[in-house]
């Protein structure tokens, strides 16, 4: 299986790409199936727009020519969900998901504490370790109260720091915040949930590998779920890094990768 669980369309305010766009150049890359994820943030300092149209999105899904494209692939209709202390946005996570019956969410944390971690200011006087270990704290903290277990699938690129941190060595270690790490996953585990492998962090270290050792703590704790997501803004992304993600998975000793419909996961054995 083949599957590109991460990507952004004109409908997230950060990408231009069309639907047509992004699903034709999945379809060129071989994939098998592709999720939409949309940035839904409603609460992003200075930007209101953080709000995918979801209705909008599944009625141009249902054009004559994007219809036609969906012989070629299997389209999953997502979302990428930004954790946020808000009063009653479980409720309105929850009513989003229903409504729009969501094939699967990514739970993401773009602020940490006010401040977003792809910006260099929020890495000043801190050293990665430090970095990675606050980012995580807050990741973990808001999984585990701000959004309902029922209402996300994975959590998105738990290494998310790395993209715009201005250290030499941007990779997250899991020696960078071990206890943290291991409560994150164990709540994961006990509740369903997964992680992702998300490529585009290998698209800005410039390498395409991660640290195997929190992938397989993820897994020898029985974390079982895990999908692979590119998080393309741009057709050219779609699809970056499946092989050498598919590998790195087997190395850390997982034999199915997932994709999810209604919610639910599907597992398929990694070939
Ligand atoms: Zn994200
Ligand atoms: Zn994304």
């Amino acid at each position: 299986m083949r599957a590109d669980y991460h990507m952004h369309t004109e409908f997230s305010f950060d990408s231009s790409a069309s639907l047509s766009a992004q699903i034709q150049s999945a379809i060129d890359h071989g994939l098998e199936e592709i999720c939409l994820t949309d940035h839904y943030e409603p609460a992003y300092p200075g930007l209101p727009l953080w709000q995918v149209d979801l209705p909008a999105r599944a009625k141009a899904l249902r054009s004559p020519a994007l219809a036609g494209l969906q012989t070629q692939i299997t389209v999953s209709q997502g979302a990428e969900v930004g954790l946020l202390d808000l009063p009653g946005y479980g409720a309105e996570i929850h009513q989003l998901v229903t409504e729009n019956q969501l094939d699967f969410v990514i739970a993401s944390c773009h602020l940490c504490q006010g401040e977003d971690p792809y910006y260099p200011s929020f890495f000043a006087g801190k050293t990665r370790a430090e970095a990675f270990s606050l980012y995580l704290t807050e990741l973990t903290s808001l999984v585990e109260h701000t959004i309902s277990p029922a209402d996300f699938s994975v959590v998105g690129h738990i290494d998310f720091p790395a993209k715009g941190c201005p250290y030499d060595d941007k990779m997250l270690r899991y020696t960078d915040a071990p206890d943290v790490l291991d409560s994150l996953f164990r709540y994961l585990i006990v509740h369903g949930k997964g992680l992702e492998i998300n490529t585009s962090i290998f698209r800005a270290m410039g390498k395409d590998t991660l640290d195997i050792t929190w992938l397989k703590r993820y897994r020898t704790l029985g974390g079982e779920i895990i999908t692979i997501g590119s998080d393309a803004h741009k057709p050219q992304d779609v699809g970056y890094g499946q092989a050498a993600a598919a590998a790195l998975l087997q190395e850390a000793g997982f034999s199915y990768l997932t994709t999810f419909r209604q919610m639910k996961p599907i597992f398929h054995k990694i070939s």
